[in-house]
């Protein structure tokens, strides 16, 4: 059995995770995350593997959803995303999402307030990480008006904060009012707590395009503009104050004046776009008058389709390559059910795991994968593998066209160095 201590209002999920791991005398998060798994695997009497964030959700007694909406930064990291826009902040449809975004942080180091550790020392007899100061941008305590500080690392969020007290960098108060002055930092804060309420993301693309079309009515050099009008990027530099902006965009060190940076000025093309929601959320402080008036745009505007929209822009790019390739492996290479993994029609699915050499082994009673198996892994012979398995010429030559489909590209451009050569 494992203690199971209670969430704490906007704790951050590393937080609990490391108070999971200090009242029950662990002193490896790891260990500590095996040991709830394999109590809840006996409690629950299931045997799937779960994701950390699971693990957490389920200690607490959360849903999910709930979990991931009110303890982790993910509402924030994918609120602008181009992957698998389809899918809703914890949701469990894509198990590899959880295991590789769940618990991430959203910015290097951890942030406290010490007001807040002395008034949760006496509240709850614990202090505790708080996820509001964890999000990028935010440098004072949106409670106390009062700085933050910050200690190297994420390590930190497995001890508590109170054992920082005399050893975190504290922001200067003097800049602190500083920048509470600035309205580009002010939007750019009220934007992202309201991002961070929303239970789905929303698409590169629809925000590419929104964001274009208002780049386009306000002169901005957006992609396809005019060399008169001022980078993005060099407007960015201009409104927020650069200190404030190095912490919470640290890409803004590679910024020339006059040159482009590519995480800000190609947040208008919807194919290229920005790694980071940080790059969107800036540009919506400077595009937008309020943030009501942000958030208005990015719901509801209406986006007209074109011809060769064969995706939705609300949902964006589907499932990527190596998700496709999870899919395939789960449902042992049956392309019906990498199809019915796809939480809403798209067509090209079966293409592309053709291009990509998976090819479809549902074939007669999984005789596909008894070949392969022989002639692949087990480097028999062709004629002894077809002889053992009982499997139809034509079969086997559809299953070795397929497997050399990902060796077309690297084929064509040989033949091309042929002939230049
Ligand atoms: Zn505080």
């Amino acid at each position: 059995m494992i203690i199971r201590p209670a969430i704490l209002p906007d704790e951050l999920d590393r937080s609990y995770q490391g108070r999971i791991m200090r009242l029950n005398g662990y002193n490896d998060p790891k260990v500590t995350i095996k040991q709830a798994s394999s109590c809840l695997q006996s409690l629950e009497k299931h045997s799937q593997k779960l994701s950390v964030v699971e693990i957490l959700s389920k200690i607490a007694n959360f849903k999910l959803k709930k979990f991931v909406l009110e303890h982790t930064t993910m509402p924030l990291r994918r609120s602008i995303t181009g992957c698998l826009t389809e899918i809703g902040h914890g949701e469990d449809t894509i198990p590899t999402l959880l295991v590789r975004s769940g618990i991430c942080t959203a910015r290097h180091d951890a942030y406290l307030c010490p007001k807040c550790v002395k008034e949760d020392q006496d509240t709850y007899g614990v202090s505790y990480w708080h996820r509001e100061h964890q999000i990028p941008g935010v440098i004072w305590c949106n409670k106390h008006g009062s700085p933050l500080g910050y200690v190297d690392g994420n390590k930190a969020f497995l001890s508590p904060p109170s054992e920082f007290l005399s050893s975190a960098t504290m922001f200067d108060r003097a800049l602190i009012s500083q920048y509470k002055k600035n309205k580009f930092i002010q939007k750019f804060i009220k934007i992202s707590a309201e991002l961070m309420k929303r239970n789905k993301p929303f698409s590169h693309k629809r925000v590419a395009q929104i964001f274009k079309q208002r780049a386009i009515e306000k002169n901005i050099r957006n992609g396809g503009g005019t060399f008169k009008n001022p980078l993005f990027s060099d407007i960015i530099l201009e409104k927020f104050n650069l200190e404030w902006l190095k912490n919470t965009f640290p890409q803004i060190d590679k910024k020339e004046h006059g040159k482009r940076l590519h995480h800000l000025d190609d947040i208008f093309t919807a194919e290229k776009g920005s790694r980071v929601s940080t790059a969107y959320i800036l540009a919506a402080s400077i595009l937008y008058r309020t943030p009501e008036e942000a958030l208005n745009a990015l719901t509801k505007t209406k986006i007209k389709k074109t011809k060769n929209d064969t995706i939705d822009p609300m949902y964006g790019t589907p499932f990527d390559d190596s998700e496709l390739k999870h899919s395939y492996i789960k449902h042992d290479g049956n392309y019906n059910k990498v199809v019915s993994d796809i939480p809403r029609k798209e067509l090209s699915i079966k293409n592309r795991l053709n291009n990509l050499g998976l090819p479809n082994l549902s074939i007669k009673n999984g005789i596909a994968i008894e070949f392969i198996n022989e002639f692949i892994i087990n480097r028999k012979s062709l004629n002894e593998s077809i002889a053992e398995t009982g499997i139809s010429e034509d079969a086997v030559e559809r299953l070795l066209r397929t497997l050399g489909n990902s060796y077309i590209p690297v084929m064509k451009e040989i033949n091309k160095s042929k002939r230049h050569g």
